[in-house]
């Protein structure tokens, strides 16, 4: 879809947030931590065998090279996996090697951009999308949406054509909630009637859905009701946005009791900072990392 009033950059995303000083701050303390990593030889963390999940919302086309740079660095210490070979090698205690499992939320239309670039380098991705934005082309209701829900100006998103070209390329899809509510801000029976719908229009048009990230990705905006809900209606798995990776070496776990945790990435940062998070997560490798935290228990 073309039309101009349309943010297609990610230029344009950082003009709109330029002068901020908060980001400022962020990437220079960032700096200094990716400085103290290279110092102390932290980069052989990257070796760790574990799984890392890695998300992003957006891959425009002037980030697709720094995208496909960033692929090309990590394959180096990294096997890219699939969300369900990811959740099947942690529950069944096979976490021989580092492995990454890309994921992306929202079903911005740029993912056809990010999938080219996975698909060079045989990564599976899982698009967690939201029926109500899929196929949108009226630019108001786009614009409402995109302000509404996701906090960005107005993007293009997918259509039910190109969700169906992802999944011909090896590409999994999932359910991230019908129109992109806050979960914690839903009654119960609201958000099994949202998830249920979504999942009813999933499956009609992709087949078996196995895989639910919930939108916001905090552990305050979940619920474990919720999350319950999930895991009892056949979901092989339930991911968050808060960052941490996972190790096992504990013998097989029940599904209906893990919870994942994901790293997001903005293809635009610095190559250093990126890795910062990865050796941190590594680092910090904790069996309980593999459950609900006690926040949501
Ligand atoms: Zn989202």
């Amino acid at each position: 879809m073309k039309n101009t009033t349309l943010v297609d950059t990610y230029a344009e995303i950082k003009r709109a947030q330029s002068g901020n000083i908060r980001s400022v701050i962020r990437s220079s303390v960032l700096d200094l931590l990716s400085l103290k990593h290279q110092i102390l030889g932290a980069k052989k963390e990257l070796k760790t065998p574990r799984i890392q999940f890695l998300y992003f919302h957006h891959i425009f086309k002037d980030e697709l090279e720094k995208f496909e740079r960033l692929l090309e660095y990590l394959s180096k210490d990294h096997i890219f996996i699939s969300h369900s070979e990811a959740v099947h090698r942690l529950i069944n205690d096979e976490i021989d090697k580092p492995y990454i499992s890309w994921s992306s939320d929202d079903g911005i239309q740029n993912n056809m951009l990010a999938a080219q670039a996975l698909n060079k380098y045989g990564a599976s991705c899982c698009f967690y999308i939201n029926p109500a934005s899929i196929g949108l082309t009226d630019v108001e209701q786009i614009k409402v949406f995109c302000k509404n829900k996701l906090e960005m100006p107005p993007v293009a998103f997918l259509d039910w054509n190109e969700v169906e070209i992802l999944q011909s390329q090896g590409h999994e899809i999932g359910n991230h909630t019908f129109k992109h509510d806050m979960v914690s801000k839903l009654t119960q029976s609201q958000f099994e009637e949202d998830f249920l719908k979504a999942d009813a229009v999933l499956t009609e048009k992709c087949g078996p859905i196995n895989h639910f990230a919930f939108t916001y990705g905090k552990f305050e905006h979940f619920t474990k009701p919720a999350f319950d809900f999930v895991l009892k209606n056949g979901y092989e798995s339930c991911i968050s946005a808060s960052r941490g990776c996972h190790i096992n070496g504990n013998g097989k776990l029940y599904k209906n009791t893990v919870f994942l945790r994901r790293d997001q990435i903005i293809a635009d940062w610095k190559l250093s900072h990126i890795e910062h998070f990865l050796i941190k997560g590594a680092q910090e490798l904790d069996y309980a990392t593999n459950f609900l935290p006690n926040s949501l228990v």
